[in-house]
């Protein structure tokens, strides 16, 4: 078995790069993508404890782009080469953006009636701040009762304390991945909200500037959207990938390489198929 897609508390998950990998050699993992938002150091840090455990670690990130009026995500998987310094020195200029709309999210939130300081979010967090982790401040001041309320009511996109972030435009990212000889996975796409008939002329458009795989099997996907993104992935001839988004304690009820309710059974031809890509 292999997972393909984990975040650790490097960006918002909750285990550290070495507890994430000691989980996968409990679980008898092949292989392990770690896919931080934005960031790689989740990754570097597991490097030493993955060939310790005779793990094979593949190094991933999880974008945040602009496409088309929307704010999606984006896997970039480095199987041959490590990410060049050109693609490191990007994704801290990503961060910076990030660390600008948590200091406008605050100051929006306090504005709402919700104080908080910065310092109370990176309580939960560590270097990276996500949403997940203003979540968790306003459940613990009685602002919301649950993550899904706060995202609802404050934090998604149609929520009152929405801040859009700086996001590169998917044309841009793609072109970076490519330079850094990266390959990109569009993740979870039941999330991304395109209707029937938009989805494959989008896709179409994705893959024409190089997107190279989907994520067909996701913790969020039921048996009928993994059937019809594995459509879609074989229409447009790109790889059908596969990853848990695990996240620990920030989304319980996602187990690692298993997914939601052993939803998930990923084989390691996947990565096989993946490392065939020219
Ligand atoms: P950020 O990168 O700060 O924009 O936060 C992204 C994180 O928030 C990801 O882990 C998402 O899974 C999580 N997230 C986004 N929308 C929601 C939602 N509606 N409910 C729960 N979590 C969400
Ligand atoms: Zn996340
Ligand atoms: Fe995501
Ligand atoms: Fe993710």
């Amino acid at each position: 078995m292999i997972d393909l897609h984990t975040h650790t508390n490097e960006s918002d998950g909750t285990f550290s790069p070495r507890e994430l990998i000691e989980a996968a050699q409990s679980i008898g993992l092949k292989a392990l993508a770690i896919t931080d938002h934005d960031t790689l150091t989740g990754y570097d840090l597991a490097v030493p404890h993955a060939t310790r455990a005779d793990i094979e670690l593949v190094c991933g990130v999880e974008l945040s782009i602009h496409c088309r009026g929307r704010s999606i995500h984006l896997l970039v998987y480095f199987l041959r080469n490590q990410p060049t310094d050109d693609f490191r020195q990007w994704l801290l200029s990503l961060q910076a953006g990030r660390r600008r709309r948590n200091e406008a999210l605050v100051g929006k939130l306090c504005s709402q009636g919700m104080p908080m300081t910065l310092e109370e979010v990176a309580a939960r967090g560590g270097k990276l701040l996500a949403r997940p982790h203003f979540a968790a401040v306003m459940i613990e001041k009685g602002y919301a009762a649950s993550r899904r309320e706060a995202f609802d009511k404050y934090l998604d996109e149609s929520g009152s304390c929405y801040v859009p972030r700086e996001e590169p435009e998917f044309e841009e990212a793609i072109g970076r991945i490519r330079a850094a000889h990266g390959i990109a996975v569009l993740p979870h796409p039941s999330r991304i909200g395109w209707s029937g008939e938009q989805i494959e002329p989008m896709l179409g458009a994705m893959c024409k500037a190089g997107l190279k795989g989907i994520e067909v099997y996701h913790s969020d996907h039921s048996p009928a959207e993994m059937d019809f993104y594995l459509h879609l992935a074989r229409k447009f001839g790109i790889t059908a990938t596969g990853g848990s988004d695990f996240h620990g304690a920030t989304k319980p009820g996602i187990e690692l390489a298993t997914g939601k309710e052993g939803n998930l059974k990923l084989p390691y031809s996947i990565l096989e198929e993946l490392r065939k890509l020219p």
